[in-house]
């Protein structure tokens, strides 16, 4: 039995432009919880509030049995000043849905309704309405609230939107699929004075200058070649004049792996680098190092089942193996440590020229609305397939 969308099509758009016009950033989705909440009560699921504060969980039940199938969207927005132009862009200067979790919620809240509606499954289905995917770990925070322990769920899944993938084109693969993320600030602490009298300064910019460069070595010379990993020094701040030594220099760094014996030796390298080199000018240096998001590794099994259902859905034509993972970072990582799922890509692209995500002038296709949605419901009924 598939999905006849063209019936739901008109509400998910409007519910979709409805988010778009009131974006919110990480754990402060409380407009967004709201409007998520009372359209999942008034389609009969038990709705439960509060875990990562503004995250949403809806349940459906049906027939005898215990199976169940956790669904996750994301519903954060980020700091970005929208360039659109849409009729409905964001109502809240300089926060845009800039990752198309709008979008993300928006199929989710349509599946909601064909499922509540059709009722055609034997179980019990979770779906997961997510706060702060982009800022705070809003997965981890729902988890440890009791995410699970109360919505014990057989399996998890989740998809994103890909600007830089052909419309409609399913595109997964099993094992890795997106990166560890961690984030470095490093401070030099030199001497400043005159430019003219650099004997008498500790110079922090030609230390930094030469820890950025040292940096570069970790990848290529510390790193086993196979081991995929990125470090990027995406900022460098000192000085404001030609003829003014600072006092100091900061570095900010984007470090990204997959294997968590890598991370370390990562983590180990970049402290040994700004510290020997630093000292080796004669200067301090505070290496502030954090962790962020975990690997996202998806599961044999659930792989299998999306790949085949969405052979199935779309035709062969339509789905992609990733012959590598992308260096991306996304803490649905967290929910699949806990449970077996699949997270996976569904592009969006019309021209090669689309603003990629996190772009100002970026905007979910809302031609992936149907796809999304009724893809979400095929799912939950087969993977509850009645016996
Ligand atoms: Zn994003
Ligand atoms: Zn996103």
């Amino acid at each position: 039995m598939t999905v006849q969308f063209s019936n739901y099509m008109a509400d998910v758009v409007a519910t979709r432009h409805y988010l778009h016009q009131n974006p919110e950033i990480g754990l402060s989705e409380f407009n967004t919880s709201d409007y998520v909440a009372k359209q999942l009560e008034g389609l009969g699921y038990e709705v439960t509030r509060g875990l990562a504060k503004t995250g949403v969980v809806a349940t459906l039940r049906n027939g005898t049995s215990n199976r169940s199938v956790g669904i996750r969207a994301d519903f954060d927005a980020l700091p970005i000043l929208e360039e659109t132009g849409a009729e409905y862009a964001s109502k809240n200067p300089g926060v845009m849905h800039a990752c198309g979790h709008d979008g993300h919620t928006a199929m989710l809240l349509g599946a909601a309704k064909i499922l509540a509606e059709r009722k055609n499954f034997d179980g019990v289905i979770h779906l997961i309405f997510q706060p702060a995917e982009e800022n705070f770990g809003g997965a981890k925070i729902m988890m440890d609230d009791g995410l699970f322990e109360k919505f014990p769920c057989d399996a998890v899944f989740a998809l994103h939107n890909e600007p830089t993938i052909p419309f409609g084109q399913f595109a997964l693969r099993e094992g890795p699929i997106m990166a560890a993320v961690d984030e470095c600030k490093i401070t030099v602490n030199g001497r400043g004075g005159h430019g003219a009298e650099p004997q008498d300064t500790a110079d922090p910019i030609v230390c930094g200058a030469s820890i950025i460069m040292a940096l570069q070595t970790i990848v290529s010379r510390n790193i086993h070649p196979i081991d995929p990993t990125v470090i990027t020094v995406g900022a460098f701040h000192a000085g404001g004049a030609s003829n003014v030594i600072p006092e100091r220099a900061e570095m900010l760094l984007s470090i990204r792996s997959f294997d968590p014996k890598v991370r370390d030796q990562l983590e180990e390298r970049v402290r040994m680098i700004a510290e020997g080199q630093a000292a080796s000018y004669g200067m301090g240096v505070t290496v502030e190092y954090q962790r962020g998001y975990n690997a996202t590794i998806n599961h044999k099994v659930e792989t299998d089942f999306i790949r085949a259902l969405a052979i199935e859905f779309a035709g062969a034509d339509k789905v992609t193996e990733l012959d590598r993972p992308t260096m991306g970072s996304e803490d649905f990582a967290y929910m699949l440590e806990e449970r077996p799922g699949c997270y996976f890509f569904v592009g969006t692209q019309r021209t090669p020229s689309d603003p990629p995500l996190h772009h100002p002038r970026y905007d979910f296709n809302d031609d992936l609305l149907p796809i999304g949605a009724s893809f979400w419901v095929e799912l939950a009924e087969r993977w509850l397939a009645k016996k």
